[in-house]
């Protein structure tokens, strides 16, 4: 008994374990979409390509990159040329995933086809790499090479999982929603929308927009899109690791940032005008 009320914890324990499995089921699908976003907004965007974190942990890098490999297959040294090229060209002829050159719906729901198309064009990866990018016996043996070995992995883990657990094809189902992440909310909804649909905070030469005022309190956005949602923010200052601006808006991954600067495992660059 503690102040008055008594705490039994074998209670807890049959409550959480009868929970439904759909809770579980989207538990899962949620929680791991959700660390796929801040490894790609923490870990490729505002460090690898941004250098708006000046450093990362050994280990945060490596977790970050395996999780990348296992969740999303997508390839450092791709994303990063294409990012860079997007900031380069923005809003013009050359932008790889342009609402304005593609027209919204193209972008929204086939921009990961635009970002393939240049993902495999020689010309952008010679152009738009960089010398920091990894290149370790990591990414020379398991991650290129197999690129696509780790969702397959995935795939195995969640049918097997789910088999024993529930029906076998709610792995597969699982596994649909994990792929498609990504390609929509950062290809579709943050290429698109972030160009086409929202507020700005600053008049910057091309048409980046913050998606939604507050859109943090009615649609939790920031669990699907990491603080990038605040797009106009970011095109402002590319190298500011906050992309929140104004106080009524929230960069759930500066959060995460702050946290981790806290125990020594990232090193942030310092913010000007945020
Ligand atoms: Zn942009
Ligand atoms: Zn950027």
């Amino acid at each position: 008994m503690l102040f008055g009320v008594s705490f039994d914890l074998s209670s807890w324990v049959s409550w959480i374990s009868d929970l439904p499995g759909w809770f579980w089921f989207w538990s899962y699908v949620i929680v791991t979409g959700h660390i796929t976003t801040e490894t790609v907004t923490i870990y490729l965007h505002r460090y690898q390509t941004h250098r708006s974190v000046l450093y990362l942990a050994p280990l945060v890098e490596h977790l970050c990159r395996f999780w990348g490999w296992f969740f999303t297959s997508i390839n450092t040294r791709q994303w990063v040329s294409v990012h860079r090229k997007h900031h380069h060209l923005v809003d013009k002829k050359g932008d790889p995933h342009s609402p304005f050159m593609e027209g919204i719906f193209p972008i929204l729901f086939a921009g990961v086809w635009y970002y393939r198309r240049e993902a495999h064009n020689p010309e952008t990866i010679k152009n738009y790499q960089l010398p920091t990018l990894p290149n370790d016996w990591m990414e020379k043996n398991i991650y290129v090479p197999f690129q696509y070995v780790g969702v397959l992995v995935l795939l195995a883990i969640n049918i097997s999982f789910c088999a024993w657990k529930f029906d076998w094809w709610w792995g597969v189902v699982a596994w649909a929603l994990q792929m498609i992440w990504i390609p929509f909310f950062a290809a579709g909804v943050l290429n698109g929308l972030g160009h086409y649909f929202g507020y700005r905070n600053f008049e910057t030469k091309d048409a980046s927009r913050n998606i939604h005022i507050f859109s943090w309190v009615f649609t939790f956005l920031f669990i699907f899109t990491g603080g990038e949602e605040h797009h106009n923010n970011h095109h402002e200052e590319t190298n500011s690791p906050k992309f929140s601006a104004k106080w009524w808006e929230f960069d759930i991954s500066w959060l995460y940032l702050k946290l981790l600067e806290a125990f020594g495992l990232a090193k942030l660059r310092p913010v000007r005008i945020m």
